[in-house]
């Protein structure tokens, strides 16, 4: 990761994101509600990801169109205007997240450049990863990318690291997985979570 963090974003962002956005299907509209309430959700992931899949979290991008003093810059890089978007797929904190995530899920680093994309990468289905662990990990993700904003830069203590970030996730999703070890669609999922740990 210290490779990847001296690139500039530019280069980064051709070299990683080869990208969704080339190999995706187009056109068909993406059902949020099955991916979002999938069975076996983490019930306050989930709620998190629909409140969030409905842009309606306070980012502050959202927050200085109702009051014009309010600061819209991003409260994990500093660099833009905190949309949902940037602030879970095109922050360069949230892109090196991805990056151990999608990796551990054993895809190529994947990047999602707007919305769309992602909800196109999470409803296609392949051989690569059990949709169920992909549902299950996008979720946990976006869930500790706000946790990360609201507790350790809101609060100015200290911020994590990405790798410290995908160690909570890790944990998180272990958890989930063998609370549901008994369902049929959770068989085998922590071999593939663990496959590239
Ligand atoms: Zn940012």
């Amino acid at each position: 990761m210290a490779g990847l963090s001296v690139l500039p974003d530019r280069l980064k962002r051709s070299i990683f994101s080869f990208t969704w956005e080339a190999i995706r299907h187009r056109g068909e509209k993406v059902d949020w509600v099955s991916l979002v309430w999938f069975k076996g959700h983490t019930p306050k992931h989930a709620f998190h990801m629909w409140v969030t899949q409905q842009d309606r979290l306070p980012t502050r991008a959202r927050l200085a169109t109702w009051d014009p003093c309010i600061d819209a810059s991003c409260l994990l890089c500093d660099g833009c205007a905190e949309t949902r978007d940037h602030l879970f797929l095109r922050c360069s904190f949230s892109e090196q997240v991805w990056h151990l995530v999608t990796k551990r899920l054993s895809y190529r680093p994947t990047l999602f450049h707007t919305w769309t994309a992602f909800g196109d990468w999470l409803s296609s289905s392949d051989s690569t990863c059990p949709t169920t662990l992909r549902w299950l990990a996008a979720q946990a993700t976006i869930y500790q990318l706000s946790a990360e904003r609201i507790n350790n830069h809101l609060h100015n203590t200290t911020s994590s690291t990405p790798q410290k970030i995908l160690n909570d996730l890790d944990r998180l999703i272990r958890n989930s997985i063998l609370a549901r070890k008994k369902r049929r669609k959770f068989r085998g999922l922590m071999q593939v979570w663990l496959k590239h740990f």
